[in-house]
C-alpha cells in the first residue's frame, strides 16, 4: 500500500494545474478517491475542458524534420508483446502484409456514430471501436449494429480516465467495467483494450492482460480530435501509413468522415486492404505459429540429422 500511495502521489505531481476536478463530475464513487484532481478524459465528458489530448498535441514539425532524415517513422521495436501465447500488445500489424486498420476512439456518439457506421457499410471497410463504457450504457444498441455489420467492439475503459494517474484498483477496475457495460450491451467479451488518452504504463498493460484483453496502441496518429482540417489528417495518414497500420481516429469528427472516402480510395489504389484489429491480431498469431512450427521441425530435422550420424558412427 506504501508504494500505491507513493505512486498516486507523484501521479498528482505531474498533473497540470488546469485538469478537471473531480468534483465537477459529481460522481459519487469517486468521491472517496484519495486523489484530489485528476485528467478524466475526452472532449465528451459532461462538464470537462480541456482536454488532456491538447495539451499533448504532437510537435508536428519536428515529426516532418524527424520523417525527412529518417525516411519516415515506423515502430522498429516493441511493437507488439507476448505472454507465453498470449499476444499482451500490439502497435501495429504484420509488416509483410498490406493491411490497414481504422481504429475509432471515443465512442458511441449517436446520432453521428450510426452516420459513420453507414458510411464504412457503404464503403465495405470493417472497423475497430474503442468505446468508453458509460457512453456504452447509454446508446446499448450501437455496438450490436456494430457487430451486425462485422465491426469489431473493443474496450476504451468506463469513464476515460487517464489510467496512469488513478490508483491501481481504479484502473483494473475502469477495464472490467468497460468489458462489463460491453457485455451488457451486446453479449460480448472484447479481445481488445486501449487506454484511454492513450496514457499507459506496463501496470496498465498487465491489468489489461490479466483480464484477458490485447492492448492496441497505435502506428498513425493524424490528431484528428483537435480538427486540424481535413487536407491536414488526410496529410498525416498518407504520409505515414505502411503495411500493418493501425491508424488512430475518434467518433463523433466530421472532419474524419468527410475525408474517409478519398482516404480509402487512395489506400485501396496503392493495394491495401482494410480490417479489423481482431484480424491483424489473428494474422500474428498465425505468424508466430508458422514461425514456431519452423523452429520445431529446425530442431526435430536436426534431431533426426543427428540420430542419423549416430547411426552412421555406429555403423562403422
Ligand atoms: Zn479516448
Amino acid at each position: 500500500m506504501g508504494g500505491y500511495f507513493k505512486k498516486a502521489k507523484f501521479s498528482i505531481m505531474r498533473l497540470p494545474i488546469s485538469t478537471c476536478v473531480i468534483c465537477t463530475l459529481g460522481m459519487c464513487q469517486l468521491a472517496s478517491l484519495p486523489i484530489q484532481a485528476k485528467s478524466v478524459g475526452d472532449r465528451y465528458f459532461p462538464n470537462y475542458h480541456p482536454t488532456p489530448h491538447t495539451a499533448k498535441l504532437p510537435d508536428w514539425e519536428l515529426i516532418e524534420n524527424l520523417k525527412q532524415k529518417t525516411g519516415g517513422w515506423w515502430p522498429t521495436k516493441s511493437v507488439e508483446k507476448w505472454r507465453g501465447n498470449q499476444l499482451v500488445s500490439i502497435t501495429r500489424g504484420d509488416p509483410a502484409l498490406m493491411e490497414i486498420a481504422l481504429s475509432f476512439d471515443d465512442g458511441p456518439h449517436p446520432p453521428f456514430t450510426q452516420k459513420l457506421l453507414a458510411l464504412l457499410k457503404r464503403m465495405k471497410v470493417p472497423a475497430t471501436f474503442f468505446l468508453v463504457g458509460w457512453k456504452v450504457d447509454e446508446a446499448p444498441y450501437i455496438p450490436r449494429l456494430m457487430l451486425k455489420d462485422g465491426d469489431v467492439v473493443a474496450n476504451h475503459t468506463y469513464h476515460h480516465f487517464d489510467l496512469k494517474l488513478v490508483p491501481p484498483e481504479l484502473a483494473y477496475n475502469e477495464i472490467s467495467l468497460g468489458n462489463d457495460a460491453i457485455r451488457r450491451a451486446c453479449g460480448i467479451t472484447p479481445r481488445f483494450f486501449r487506454p484511454s488518452g492513450g496514457q499507459f504504463d506496463p501496470a496498465v498493460i498487465n491489468d489489461a492482460a490479466e483480464q484477458h484483453l490485447t492492448t492496441v496502441l497505435w502506428t498513425t496518429d493524424p490528431a484528428d480530435y483537435v480538427s486540424p482540417g481535413k487536407g491536414v489528417i488526410m496529410h498525416r495518414i498518407l504520409s505515414t501509413v505502411r503495411p500493418g497500420s493501425i491508424i488512430l481516429l475518434h467518433d463523433g469528427m466530421q472532419q474524419t468522415y468527410d475525408i474517409l472516402p478519398t482516404l480509402v480510395k487512395i489506400l485501396r489504389s496503392e493495394g491495401y486492404r482494410f480490417v479489423t484489429i481482431a484480424q491483424m491480431a489473428d494474422h500474428l498469431i498465425a505468424q508466430r505459429e508458422a514461425n514456431e512450427e519452423q523452429m520445431d521441425g529446425n530442431r526435430s530435422g536436426s534431431t533426426l540429422s543427428l540420430d542419423h550420424q549416430d547411426k552412421i558412427q555406429h555403423r562403422y
